[in-house]
């Protein structure tokens, strides 16, 4: 026998509940999340798992753990520097350039459910091919476009009946209020030197708000007192943040202000959110998604000067909470057709068919087999009622319809078989 293989760490195989896995799971997510986007007006992209590198080192930065330590890069057989994705938002914009979607339409609105790839190390609730669901809105920059996009990632989570997960908001300025900011915060800083971190000496010197991002807990607490933009705001910034807030309240979206939202990227500007749920099945890591705008990115990546608002939420993170408060999801047939002996089964084949084109779920033993073994299957499979073809039954058209979950068993003609499925 020739060696197992294993699959790759950190990737995980999602199977169906019967092979005692989860994948129903995530059906339901997926349906859930795909509808609140079709309420909302969002349109799918679809971009490849595998970019040009260079994508990412301008559309998420160089400097970043993400680029710098967690891509998976690799060189193709043409010689070109390719990655798989690491997130979802400079695919989408890339796609957005090269479509030159903004002479199709002002406003764009879009989503994405898709599998990222990052190798980072291994904690609850983190996988190295993990997924997202984000959406991206380019082309205004109101602030309603903002308040749009944070209720629509609010709708997603209460579709998904998770009410325990919290908005906090901030907004982290523009390139005309951060500069000032920067001198008090590198001032700031500048008194801590000794006791930073060896890359955050390197931060204060090139970018400094990167500093507040960082994981060390020494410098973690240093940056506990250092000032935040949300008090520094330019008045343009202020206004458009006050109106963000207002929106919220219109739709009746809570929301808590946490000026210590950080985005070290230069591209983000303005708001920023994130999404945080204080449940032990999440262990040491709350934050179940997170957004915000980013009106510079989309000319960063070689576009048109255009405002963008968006976010991303982690579904395997979501799931755990799903699970975390108890909530399964499973499906089971609507009737298990066996046959008396084998030549009763083309009968059994027959109905089963007739009534899968009707949209019903049916099942029956492809390995046919005797009665006692396909009623233990049609046990196990959970499902509403058992039917037995044989002799008579072909003859009549009618046979004995046995619920499986208790009931009694009652004659019906195969006519009215849909109707009596279909019925709860
Ligand atoms: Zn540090
Ligand atoms: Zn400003």
């Amino acid at each position: 026998m020739s060696q197992k293989l294993a699959g790759v760490k950190g990737m995980a195989d999602v199977l169906p509940a019967s092979a005692g896995g989860d994948a129903e799971t995530w059906q339901f997510m997926e349906r859930q999340a795909r509808e609140v986007m079709r309420r909302f007006g969002y349109g799918e992209v679809r971009t490849p798992v595998v970019e040009d590198t260079a994508l990412f080192v301008r559309g998420v930065g160089e400097e970043t753990d993400i680029v710098g330590k967690e891509m998976y890069t690799f060189t193709d057989k043409g010689d070109r520097s390719l990655s798989l994705r690491p997130e979802g938002t400079a695919p989408a914009v890339r796609a957005y350039v090269e479509h030159a979607v903004l002479n199709k339409e002002p406003v764009t609105r879009w989503f994405y459910w898709a599998p990222m790839f990052r190798y980072e190390r291994m904690k609850t609730g983190r996988y190295r091919q993990f997924w997202q669901v984000g959406a991206e809105a380019l082309g205004v920059q109101e602030p309603a476009q903002d308040a749009e996009v944070i209720h629509l990632a609010l709708e997603i989570l209460r579709a998904l009946g998770l009410s325990g997960v919290r908005l906090e908001l901030s907004s982290i300025g523009d390139e005309q209020c951060r500069p000032a900011y920067q001198e008090k915060l590198v001032a700031y800083f500048q008194g801590y030197r000794e006791k930073l971190c060896a890359e955050c000496q390197v931060r204060l010197e090139r970018n400094p708000l990167r500093i507040l991002d960082c994981k060390n807990e020494g410098c973690r607490e240093i940056a506990r007192g250092a000032p935040v933009l949300l008090d520094h705001l330019c008045a343009p910034c202020r206004e458009h943040f006050d109106e963000v807030k207002r929106l919220l309240e219109v739709v009746k979206a809570p929301y808590t202000i946490n000026p210590r939202i950080v985005r070290g990227l230069d591209y983000y500007t303005r708001t920023a959110f994130e999404l945080i749920a204080d449940d032990p099945a999440l262990g040491t890591a709350s934050a179940v998604g997170g957004g915000g705008r980013y009106d510079k990115l989309v000319k960063s990546l070689g576009g048109p000067d255009v405002p963008a608002v968006g976010f991303a939420m982690g579904l395997e993170r979501l799931k755990l909470l799903l699970h975390g408060a108890g909530r399964t999801f499973t499906s089971a047939p609507d009737l298990f057709v066996a046959s008396v002996d084998g030549n009763s089964f083309d009968a059994a084949f027959a109905i089963a068919g007739k009534l899968r084109q009707d949209g019903l779920w049916v099942e029956l033993d492809t390995r046919g087999g005797s009665l006692k073994s396909q009623m233990k299957r049609a046990d196990k499979s959970g499902a509403r009622f058992a039917l037995v073809m044989g002799e008579r039954e072909v003859a009549e058209q009618a046979g004995e319809l046995k619920p499986l979950r208790g009931g009694e068993p009652r004659r019906v003609s195969f006519d009215e078989l849909p109707a009596i499925l279909r019925a709860p």
